[in-house]
């Protein structure tokens, strides 16, 4: 158990991630959600997710779901909120989150505290904060103390809008109001939000209170160091759920997007990270995302998962591919995707390495009848027969039948070898033959020999 780490002030730790529905989760706002829920957790304090929807024209279902399911792949859970998970299904008693547009009562609340004690004014129909005209100091916990003073557009109007002439509050305001309401104590985001914390501490202030404590992350830019923007492949984290990604290898690998553990480990389970993981280790550079080594890290979660974990993320990407794999013995799957376990680093790979186990009959790619021309079908007759007669057909007879059919006829095996995987799978290349084809066994091997001798 994580002990729950109460600050001085006697506050337990509250911590958020409040994203915009823009129909899209950045891999950046992954790992902020991510750094949140694991100082969370570290402290034994409270996630809470906030969608921050006051853009009405921007506000659909669709786009909050986009955020939802990607948390819920990444396995990173909200705590609060009200109650609206459905009674049933994997979502059962699921909290939250909470969403502005449902708050504007709270926003109106603390506006008119704001304009009673003239801190606010109304101009042209829009309400505005005085803003100090000081420099401000921000304490942050990974760049250090920042002092900001007005900009120089900044100084020709100072006073910030709150909610605009159409009613509409801005997102500086609710930003806060809701830190306030919901006692966020850390404020964990991206740094492109560094230049608006001025705005956010003089607004605290204004309400009386001390701000959260501030930890703004570097972004994470490209390989080549450019800025990554949304049209870059690999931005949002869709692509990685759709790729055949193992939800644990990319949690992993965005833990290590400008966190590092002492050590200098690359692959970290989780429990380790949220025991290890605090906010002054957060590095105060740009962490740059490289998709080899998250391809890689992928790879060695494959090799290195556990069994039933590793047939529940394949048989789901399986029936990604329209591949129902609940017609077979569950003895016959687990069998199939056992030959690829070491083979695959995506499990977008199973539509090359396991679909055939799972079609009736297999799809050629290329023309069969240029594949399988006379004389190669004179071979794999006298194959046939061979393997007819096998007394057994598990991997080791196989390989034996084969070659003692290689040196009956004085050939070389790879004029054997390519053939019978091509008839029997498809495809130049899969798992290990002589394990494919003792799982697909006598009679359906057989018949995909059949089938081309008939060519
Ligand atoms: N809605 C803001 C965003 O998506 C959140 C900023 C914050 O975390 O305070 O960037």
């Amino acid at each position: 158990m994580v002990p729950v780490l109460i600050e001085a002030t006697g506050m337990k730790v509250r911590v958020r991630f409040a994203p915009s529905p823009t129909g899209f989760l950045h891999i950046g706002g992954a790992r902020t959600a991510l750094f949140n829920w694991l100082y969370a957790r570290h402290t034994g304090g409270t996630f809470i997710l906030r969608i921050e929807d006051t853009d009405a024209a921007r506000n659909t279902q669709e786009a909050v779901d986009v955020i939802l399911d990607g948390l819920r792949w990444l396995g990173l859970h909200w705590d609060e909120g009200p109650l609206t998970g459905e009674a049933t299904g994997p979502c059962k008693g699921e909290r939250g989150p909470y969403f502005q547009s449902q708050r504007r009562e709270n926003y109106q609340r603390r506006v008119e505290a704001l304009l009673a004690r003239d801190l606010a004014y109304e101009h042209d129909g829009a309400i505005r904060f005085r803003m100090t005209r000081e420099p401000i100091m921000i304490p942050d916990l990974v760049v250090g103390n920042v002092t900001r003073e007005l900009t120089d557009r900044e100084k020709l109007e100072p006073d910030f809008i709150l909610i605009r002439s159409d009613g509409q509050p801005v997102f500086h305001f609710v930003n806060v109001v809701d830190d306030l309401d919901m006692g966020i104590t850390h404020v964990i985001r991206g740094e492109d939000h560094l230049s608006n914390t001025a705005k956010h501490v003089a607004l605290f202030r204004a309400f009386g209170v001390e701000p959260p404590k501030y930890a703004h992350i570097p972004l994470i830019l490209n390989i080549d160091g450019t800025k990554m923007s949304k049209r870059d492949k690999g931005a949002s984290l869709t692509t990685y759920v759709e790729e055949g990604y193992a939800p644990e290898a990319v949690v992993n690998y965005l833990c290590l997007l400008g966190w590092s553990p002492k050590q200098n480990r690359e692959k970290l389970p989780i429990r380790e990270v949220i025991e290890l993981f605090d906010l002054p280790q957060i590095l105060r550079h740009n962490a740059r995302f490289d998709i080899n080594k998250l391809h890689w890290l992928n790879g060695e979660y494959v090799r290195e998962m556990d069994r039933d974990r590793y047939y529940e993320l394949a048989v789901h990407a399986l029936a990604r591919i329209g591949i129902d794999t609940n017609k077979f013995p569950l003895d016959y799957i687990k069998a199939a995707l056992d030959t690829c376990k070491e083979k695959i680093k995506l499990f977008s790979e199973v539509k090359i390495f396991a679909d055939f186990y799972f079609k009736d009959a297999v799809d050629f790619e290329t023309d069969p009848a240029t594949e399988f021309p006379p004389e190669v079908r004179s071979r794999l007759a006298r194959l046939r027969e061979a393997f007819a007669a096998s007394p057994a057909f598990d991997a080791a007879t196989l390989e034996k039948t084969l070659k003692a059919v290689v040196v009956e006829l004085g050939i070389k095996s790879g004029l054997l070898v390519h053939p019978v995987r091509m008839a029997a799978t498809g495809r130049p290349v899969g798992p290990g033959l002589y394990q494919l084809l003792e799982v697909l066994g006598r009679d359906r091997v057989l018949a995909r020999l059949d089938r081309v001798l008939k060519i």
